[in-house]
């Protein structure tokens, strides 16, 4: 069974064409990843089927409830942090009396968050949360099951946070008026590190934000390598026929079929446009003596 994506919104309509197209859809029809939405509305009890309310001390707009979010999460298994951090205890007991019973070491048990399943992670989307990173990415890929809530409005009843999310998450310092572009981003970012869902396996690696070198195992025998791992850096400029457009020629060490003229050219374009977009980076990047040295090189010409 592939990765499961579950989605807590109030469009649930927003999605229809997101997962329609490219390696989403590829990943979906293989079944290496499952998408389900979940309607907020569905989880209200009044003919209007309300979700929102005035915010508690006043000011601007609408708050989302937490009584039909609760209940959502609760229909996917999902229970609140005590009654999970209540029920590990239970289970510590319980498997310590097993223990006790068979003389022998208790297995690594489920963690208890989900009635009969494995525990998901729980994601707020909102502007406060911590940022979405290809680190933090990657560590999702490795997770079962990720929960997705939506918010809306001015956002979501702070006490959903506290009972039942395992972090707050934002894709980027700036303000969306949902939470469903966001979790779309973050399934795109999460998925496509999920083995099988990249038609070549190393592209995930050779990309801006990618492994080191020193991290990756992939090479073709006999050919030297056209590029370096990224080690956090950005990416090179990529260019595919004509060899001339606009005026413009592609840079000629890229026809000669030199790999390691190429590798190295490509390594001096990664800290280039780093330097220029991104010298944040370069930072935490890992960078060899020779990338020092390229980079000093680099800061001379500007
Ligand atoms: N009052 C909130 C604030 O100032 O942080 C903004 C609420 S926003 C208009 C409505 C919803 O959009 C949020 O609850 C959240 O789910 C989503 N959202 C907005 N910006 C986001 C971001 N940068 N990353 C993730 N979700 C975001």
């Amino acid at each position: 069974m592939g990765m499961r994506f579950e989605i807590v919104t109030i469009f649930p309509g927003f999605f229809a064409s997101i997962f329609e197209n490219g390696i989403v859809r590829r990943a979906l029809a293989e079944g290496l990843v499952e998408v389900s939405i979940h309607d907020l509305r569905a989880f209200t009890h009044d003919r209007h089927r309300t979700v929102d309310d005035r915010p508690f001390g006043g000011g601007e707009g609408m708050v989302l409830k937490a009584q039909p979010i609760a209940e959502a999460l609760e229909s996917l298994g999902v229970r609140a942090k005590q009654e999970r951090a209540a029920s590990t205890r239970t289970l510590d007991v319980d498997i310590a009396t097993q223990a006790h019973i068979k003389d022998g070491a208790p297995g690594e048990g489920e963690a208890p968050g989900v009635v009969g399943g494995s525990r998901p992670t729980v994601i707020l989307l909102s502007a406060q949360g911590r940022p979405l990173t290809q680190g933090l990415a990657r560590e999702l890929a490795q997770s079962e099951r990720v929960v997705l809530v939506c918010g809306r409005y001015e956002g979501v009843d702070e006490r959903i946070n506290e009972l039942y999310c395992d972090m707050e998450l934002s894709i980027g310092d700036y303000v969306l008026s949902g939470g469903e572009l966001a979790a779309a981003v973050v399934i795109d970012a999460t998925m496509r590190l999920i083995p099988g869902v990249l038609g070549n396996e190393a592209s995930g690696e050779f990309e801006s934000f990618g492994a080191a070198d020193a991290e990756i195992e992939t090479d073709v025998e006999g050919v030297p390598r056209s590029q370096h791992g990224a080690g956090g850096l950005l990416d090179y400029p990529h260019y595919t026929r004509p060899a001339e457009f606009g005026g413009l020629k592609v840079p000629e060490v890229l026809l000669n079929g030199d790999h390691l003229q190429i590798r190295r050219w490509r390594r001096e374009q990664q800290l280039k446009k780093t330097l220029k977009n991104r010298p944040d980076l370069l930072e935490k990047a890992a960078l060899s003596r020779e990338d020092e040295k390229l980079l000093e090189a680099i800061r001379q010409q500007l």
